[in-house]
């Protein structure tokens, strides 16, 4: 059976992001975009509304309103402002992995904070600059010493990494082949040795700082380790698996909202004596985006469904992924299309949309990875 109507604790959270992003996001957006810096004030509020633990137990400080919830709510507040919804699926997606894989005292200590605020965000560094699409070539390296690690090595693209209380850091800690060597530690952000980059000069996202992270001889306790040693690239790729449906479910927001700009210019606009929506050219556009958003809406809704259940949503979320950015630029970029030279200019949003959801292809996995991961799962299949 098949029933798509929200229940209660979806219907919530989802009017609660909302309202959000009308309230507090809208009126920011544009200027975030144009100056940089990071939407602190904006996150702290989202934690407020337990936004920063939307699919956290309760228990932890979360309000465990579950994997479907959170993509619908993320595609709210991605219709609004993509700076503010990444750093926000960042930490939802560092408070559920320490929730899963942390042991009693870290899931304590930790989670509840992140929920909270208390860390201003979450942050997740796994990639390095020669580790990208393949984060098992990374050298950051962390060394069994008396009573703890030491870490030493540099993360790159780090996003959230000029304000993050609290990351989540692969390090590899022997020299097993392969991914094998890897582990994951839990690391302040202040912590001494840690040094936080310049933000990169980024096409979009102006509001979401994205830097470099470097760790000079940082001690770390015995207790920073997540999970267990050599666990650290399952945990990785479980993590990224949840992370891709955020990032699917907010390149959909783009896509949506692009759409819905690129409808009422098209009603009002009028050349030729007639509204351009009376042209037919003007209706496809508006009809192949509408189409490929439901669909992307649908891909979303069935990996979360299957993350939900407790059931395996590896693929079914690298093809959320994959379409739901693809073709979430693609609306975006028909929408500048709808617009004519308008569109082109900052005094509508599509320009932003189109440069925002960009990166929805490349980050947690480029369309190429995403592709190799529902190819191998199908040749696993069929072998
Ligand atoms: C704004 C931003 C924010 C980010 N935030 C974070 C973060 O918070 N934490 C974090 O850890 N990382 C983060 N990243 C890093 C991001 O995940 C990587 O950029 C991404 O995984 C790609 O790695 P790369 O840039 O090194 O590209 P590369 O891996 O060098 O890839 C270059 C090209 O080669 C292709 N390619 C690579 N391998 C293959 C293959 N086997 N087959 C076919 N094609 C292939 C890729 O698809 C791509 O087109 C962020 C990146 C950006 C831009």
């Amino acid at each position: 059976m098949i029933d798509f109507t929200p229940n209660e604790a979806q219907e919530a959270i989802v009017t609660a992001a909302r309202q959000f992003a009308a309230r507090t996001l809208a009126p920011r957006a544009a200027l975030l975009d144009r100056e940089g810096g990071f939407p602190r004030e904006s996150l702290a509020e989202a934690a407020e509304l337990g936004l920063l633990g939307i699919n956290v137990p309760e228990e932890l400080g979360g309000v465990a309103a579950g994997a479907v919830a959170y993509a619908l709510a993320v595609v709210e507040l991605g219709r609004v402002c993509a700076s503010t919804t990444v750093a926000l699926t960042v930490s939802n997606m560092v408070a559920e992995v320490i929730a899963k894989f942390g042991s009693a005292s870290q899931r304590e200590l930790h989670v509840p904070r992140l929920c909270a605020g208390a860390y201003v965000v979450g942050g997740f560094a796994l990639s390095e600059a020669g580790a990208g699409s393949d984060p098992g070539a990374m050298t950051t390296r962390a060394r069994r010493v008396d009573g703890g690690w030491r870490l030493s090595g540099q993360k790159l693209w780090i996003t959230s990494g000029t304000d993050a209380g609290l990351f989540v850091v692969w390090a590899r800690t022997s020299d097993a082949p392969g991914t094998r060597g890897i582990s994951a530690f839990l690391v302040d952000g202040d912590a001494p040795g840690v040094e936080r980059g310049r933000p990169e000069h980024k096409m979009g996202q102006h509001g979401s700082t994205t830097t470099p992270l470097s760790f000079h001889d940082v001690e770390l306790g015995d207790e920073a380790l997540l999970g267990d040693e050599g666990e650290g690239f399952r945990i990785a790729m479980m993590a990224l698996d949840g992370g891709r449906i955020g990032i699917a479910s907010l390149a959909l927001g783009c896509g949506l909202q692009a759409n819905d700009v690129a409808r009422d210019y098209a009603l009002e606009r009028t050349q030729f004596g007639r509204p351009i929506a009376d042209y037919q050219a003007i209706q496809w556009m508006l009809a192949d985006s509408a189409t490929e958003m439901e669909a992307a809406r649908l891909l979303v809704l069935r990996a979360a469904w299957l993350k939900e259940q407790g059931q395996p949503f590896t693929r079914e979320a690298s093809m959320a992924k994959l379409f739901a950015s693809e073709r979430g630029y693609a609306a975006c970029d028909r929408a500048i299309q709808v617009l004519g030279g308008y569109g082109y200019t900052r005094e509508f949003p599509v320009e932003r949309l189109l440069r925002d959801v960009r990166v929805t292809r490349i980050f947690e996995g480029t369309s190429e990875i995403q592709r190799i991961v529902i190819s191998r799962d199908i040749l696993r299949r069929f072998a």
